[in-house]
This record gives C-alpha cells, sequence and structure tokens, in this order.
C-alpha cells in the first residue's frame, strides 16, 4: 500500500500519522475542515511532494469521492471530539460523526477500499468491570446528559461500519482509543493532561474534577500510530474491532501532582464541580481500563512511552511551540 488519505489530518492523531507515513515513504493525501486540526500541526509536511492537503469536509461527498478513488487505504480520523466540544456543539458533533463516517463507508465500498476508523474508550460508557473487553456492555447515560452522545454517534458508526462490511464486504478496522495523549493536543476542549499542563505552566489552578479519585490509563500518540500501522497490514484484523490504550493506571488526582513536580509548578491543586466549567451534561466516570488481550494475538504490542514521557513532552510542545506560547498568554 503506497497511497493513503487521512480524514482529519491536520488533528492531532491525524497529524502524527502523517508524518509517520511520509517518513516511511509513503503518499498522503489529508482531508480536513480544520474546525478543531490546525496548519501548524502539518507544517513540516507542507512542501513534502509527497503530500496533498484539501481543507474541506468530508460532508462533501463529491471531493470525498475524488480522494477515495486515488487512495490504496483510507485512515477515518475525522470527528468532533472532546468531552467539552461535544457538550457544547452537541448536533454538530452528532451530525459530522454520524454522516462523515457514513460518507465515508458508503464511498469505501463503493471502491472497494481497505479502511480504519477510529472509534473511542468512551462507547464503554459507564460500565464500570474493568479492564473493558471488546464484546463487553455499553452502558450509556441519560439524552439528557449531552456528553453520551458522542458514545452513541460512534457506536452507530461502529453498526454502521459492521453492516457495510457484511453487505458490501468492506475490508475495515475499527480501533476504540483510550485517552491518548501526546504534543500538539489542544486543551479546547477538555483533554485533562494538556489542561493540567497549561495549568501549571501558567501558574493557574490545576482543576481537578470531584475529588480525583478517578483514574485514567494514558497512552502516547506516537505508541497509537505505531500500533496502527502494524494492525493494518494484517488479514486477521479486518472486520473486527480492538481497543488500543495503556493498561497502567492512575488517578487523577495524583496525575496533578505529578504534573506539578515535573513541570516545578507552583500552582495550587483546586478540587472543584465540573458542571462549574461544562454546562450541564457533564457525568464522569470512575476508570478506564483496556483489556487488550485481542489485539496482543495479532501484533507486537508494547509502549515505548511512559506516563512521565508523555507530561514531558506535552510540557516541552507548550514550552517550546510559539502558537501555544501565544494561547497559553490568551
Ligand atoms: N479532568 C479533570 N480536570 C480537568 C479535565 C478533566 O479532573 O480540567 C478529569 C475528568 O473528570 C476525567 C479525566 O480527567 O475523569 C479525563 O478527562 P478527559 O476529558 O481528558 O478524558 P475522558 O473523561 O474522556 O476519559
Amino acid at each position: 500500500m503506497e497511497r493513503f488519505l487521512i480524514t482529519g489530518g491536520c488533528g492531532f492523531i491525524g497529524s502524527h500519522l502523517a508524518e509517520e507515513l511520509i517518513n516511511q515513504g509513503k503518499t498522503v493525501f489529508v482531508i480536513d475542515d480544520l474546525s478543531t486540526g490546525r496548519l501548524k500541526n502539518i507544517s513540516t509536511l507542507l512542501d513534502n511532494p509527497k503530500f496533498f492537503l484539501f481543507i474541506d469536509t468530508i460532508l462533501n461527498e463529491y471531493i470525498l469521492e475524488e480522494l477515495i478513488k486515488k487512495v490504496d487505504f483510507v485512515f477515518h480520523l475525522a470527528a468532533i471530539v472532546g468531552v467539552k466540544k461535544v457538550i457544547e456543539n452537541p448536533i454538530e458533533s452528532i451530525l459530522v460523526n454520524i454522516e462523515g463516517t457514513c460518507n465515508v463507508l458508503k464511498l469505501c465500498a463503493k471502491y472497494k477500499k481497505r479502511i480504519l476508523i477510529t472509534s473511542t474508550s468512551e462507547i464503554y460508557g459507564k460500565n464500570l468491570n474493568v479492564p473493558f473487553n471488546e464484546e463487553a456492555d455499553i452502558v450509556i447515560g441519560s439524552t439528557k446528559k449531552k456528553r453520551w452522545s458522542y458514545a452513541c454517534a460512534k457506536a452507530i458508526d461502529e453498526f454502521l461500519a459492521f453492516a457495510f462490511q457484511e453487505e458490501f464486504g468492506l475490508p475495515v478496522i475499527i480501533v476504540r482509543l483510550f485517552n491518548t495523549v501526546g504534543p500538539r493536543q489542544t486543551d479546547r476542549y477538555g483533554m485533562v493532561i494538556p489542561r493540567f499542563v497549561k495549568q501549571a505552566l501558567t501558574g493557574q489552578p490545576i482543576t481537578v474534577f470531584g475529588d480525583g479519585e478517578q483514574s485514567r490509563c494514558f497512552i502516547h500518540v506516537k505508541d497509537v500510530v505505531e500500533i496502527i500501522l502494524k494492525l493494518i497490514y494484517k488479514d486477521e484484523s479486518y472486520g473486527e474491532v480492538f481497543n488500543i490504550g495503556s493498561e497502567n493506571e492512575i488517578k487523577i488526582k495524583d496525575l496533578a501532582l505529578l504534573i506539578k513536580e515535573i513541570t516545578k509548578s507552583e500552582s495550587e491543586i483546586k478540587f472543584i464541580n465540573p458542571e462549574n466549567i461544562y454546562k450541564k451534561g457533564f457525568e464522569d466516570m470512575m476508570k478506564r481500563i483496556p483489556d487488550l488481550s485481542k489485539i496482543k494475538k495479532i501484533v507486537d504490542f508494547h509502549l515505548n512511552y511512559s506516563i512521565k514521557d508523555i507530561i514531558a513532552d506535552v510540557v516541552t510542545y507548550y514550552k517550546t511551540d510559539f502558537l501555544c506560547v501565544n494561547d497559553l498568554i490568551i
């Protein structure tokens, strides 16, 4: 496979994937409407003769069709993500996340193109039986709690993907990404590590939601890219859904302490009610741990980055990146 399309290729994960494919000498087409992605994320690729950028939405079926025809493989990453963004823009996020994915699947089926779509650990919802196995029940909160619209939209995407696979023989892989972090992830949509790092670097209070006893397992974006690029070359991956994440759990209050220590910050750690920040519609999960036994049977699965490495990389990014420094001032 030589020619790849990445929907959402200017985003946090998409841009790292584009960079790696270009490093491997592949040709990369990107479609991104820059709604959450940034040109800055792919600025080093723009002069590369094997990199082609189309600033447009995946709701534009015409351009999408032209691009899908050209490539051997499609990575579908374009989506509205982040708890804050989803709560604040529910209509846009539901529509883009379902209709956009449907467009991509339909066209990949029409041209018989291989595709990987990114889903989310959010899909397990309030299920308490960690670690989450891919076959686990989906336990979603009330439709009055806007956060759950994201999990439901992604669940519909998965149903659609399997339906296209069954009815049209679409070769599709679904990956459910667990808390993925690294350089270029913005704090704007609520993700905890960029938020805490920015708060720590600017001397603002580090805002731990609730009592901070809730935990997450964080994985470096470069590890995710490496694993995805192993998965697509295995025939057994197609028609399947896989968890991708780290199994190393950390409580959010300990994460705050670690970030304070690594940044040598004087910031106070403040325990707050998240509904004071988000509009109503927030509901938290206590734990999110992936069961990785399925993916470990298919690829050699190991992580290169610890939680300290991840934080250090995010800190470096926020300290050195010019526009981020501007963000810090704003
Ligand atoms: N969180 C927090 N303070 C913040 C942002 C997030 O304590 O300023 C917590 C949040 O309540 C959750 C965890 O950090 O328990 C991870 O949040 P994020 O939005 O990054 O990911 P998700 O909840 O989707 O796993």
